[in-house]
């Protein structure tokens, strides 16, 4: 079998190689099934894998014959167990669906497929995407390939380190918080979210559906680019997705203007600091301009974010009751199949959030939590409004720690909250994000950078990537 370098392939190198010839659809998805086999024991990226994969073969490679392939024409790429494919268990790694196959595949793997990528399995994610670790998962933790001591991040975890640990070449994870980029910035590769509506959300399982955005992750911006814009456009089953002409009239520039809110990203860890200020240099010699500023109101996001998510986890999750589909569990009565069902089912954060969600949305309590979240989601918007006149990107950290160790996290979800600070923002006004791999810790722990953009302004992002290198 031809031997194929995987560690620095990009989709463009595979396509260029699988046109010419250079190997075949089956060599290169077997290479990727080779790291899989050697690797995923250890590192749990993987729930399971797809069972139609020698299916798609013959078709991507057929594709190649008839002279209808395109650049993700039998590409392999991991897909987080939140997103449906039909005939495929889509667990969300919860045990109340732990066998459930979906009875359809979501708008992003029917565009996908049409290309002719190949998916190779479903990836593990917290528990319904709740959390940043993968920690939550019913199915073990995901391991960080840097150091497997340490988690992946989360909730993408298992997209995220199928890709830095060489087993596919792209990945579909959701962002509703920080999903895509909190884990690529762990483990050293590049996480991507569209504006809200950038992406159809039929068939990713919804945790806050004003927020969610089903999200590319790849080693290379470029790669990202590809899957996005494959996926991106209107659906007539998601009346939140833009119109497809959205990004037409948009124009990169060649020096963008960049603001860090400078007393926020302070409250970063030394190291992270380190790492990040060296990328704010590299910025700087590449001729962009950097300005520090004060956005105070990003100080309350989290609290925002976190309030408006509850609720509508706790709205969201209604649906997995045992009557429908997934796990039932016999009771009494119905009330008490409902009870036995979602008690055996769910695990410990996905009951957090289903409790303080009812709560912050009770009588008495709604106009003090939920609707005042709502009053600050706009405000914030306004105030980003105003930052974007100004300013091209804003500019933080990732997230403020490197990949905590596996257990430090679990059972203190305020301390796991807390690593969103600089995710939750892009989701909760809709906008745009990027986290960038910036290099490494003197302890060999990678170190992400993100960028936010304004509404819309998705391709801009991609393009600041690209100029530098990523
Ligand atoms: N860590 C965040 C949360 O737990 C974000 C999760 C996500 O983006 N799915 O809500």
């Amino acid at each position: 079998m031809t031997s194929i370098e995987l560690k620095t392939l990009s989709i463009k190198k595979a396509h260029d190689a699988l046109k010419a010839g250079e190997y075949t659809v089956r060599e290169l998805v077997d290479a990727y099934l080779a790291e899989v086999e050697s690797s995923n024991g250890d590192i749990n990226a993987f729930l399971h894998l797809f069972t139609d994969i020698d299916e798609r073969v013959e078709l991507a490679q057929q594709m190649f014959t008839d002279g209808t392939a395109t650049e993700l024409t039998g590409i392999p790429m991991g897909l987080k167990a939140i997103i449906a494919k039909k005939g495929q268990v889509t667990n969300a790694s919860s045990k109340i669906l732990e066998n459930y196959k979906a009875t359809y595949s979501a708008t992003v793997v029917e565009r996908l497929e049409a290309v002719g990528v190949i998916f190779l399995g479903s990836t593990n994610t917290d528990e319904f995407a709740m959390g940043g670790t993968t920690e939550n998962s019913a199915f073990g933790v995901t391991k960080n390939p840097t150091d497997t001591s340490r988690v992946a991040g989360g909730s993408s975890g298992g997209s995220i380190a199928a890709v830095a640990a060489n087993m596919c070449l792209a990945a579909l994870g959701t962002d509703t918080g920080g999903s895509i980029r909190e884990p690529a910035s762990f483990c050293g590769v590049l996480g991507f979210k569209g504006t809200y509506g950038a992406v159809s959300r039929y068939g990713a399982y919804p945790m806050g559906s004003s927020f969610d955005q089903v999200s590319p992750t790849a080693k290379y911006a470029a790669d990202a680019e590809l899957v996005q814009r494959v996926m991106r456009g209107a659906d007539e089953y998601d009346m939140t997705c833009l119109p497809s002409n959205t990004w037409e009239s948009k124009v990169n520039k060649d020096k963008y203007n960049i603001a860090i809110p400078s007393s926020l990203v302070d409250g970063s860890s030394d190291e992270v600091k380190e790492v990040f200020n060296k990328f704010v240099q590299e910025l700087k010699e590449a001729g962009h301009t950097i300005e520090e500023v004060e956005i105070p109101i990003l100080d309350t996001v989290l609290a925002i974010y976190y309030v408006l998510i509850f609720a509508e986890v706790s709205s969201n999750t209604a649906r997995y009751d045992g009557m429908r589909y997934g796990l039932k569990a016999e009771g009494s009565d119905l009330w008490d199949e409902y009870k036995k069902t979602r008690g055996k089912g769910f695990g410990d954060e996905v009951k957090r959030r289903i409790m303080l969600g009812t709560y912050v949305l009770s009588a008495g309590y709604a106009g003090k939590y939920y609707e005042k979240a709502l009053d600050l989601r706009e405000q914030l918007k306004v105030e980003l409004k105003e930052m974007f006149k100004q300013y091209d990107f804003i500019l933080t950290p990732t997230a403020p720690v490197v990949a905590p160790k596996i257990g430090v996290m679990a059972g203190d979800p305020l301390t796991e909250y807390l690593m969103d600070i600089f995710t939750v923002t892009a989701n909760t006004a809709g906008i745009p994000a990027i986290s960038m791999p910036t290099g490494n810790t003197p302890g060999g722990l990678p170190v992400g950078a993100q960028l936010m953009a304004a509404w819309e302004n998705d391709d801009a992002l991609l393009d600041i990537a690209k100029k530098l290198g990523k």
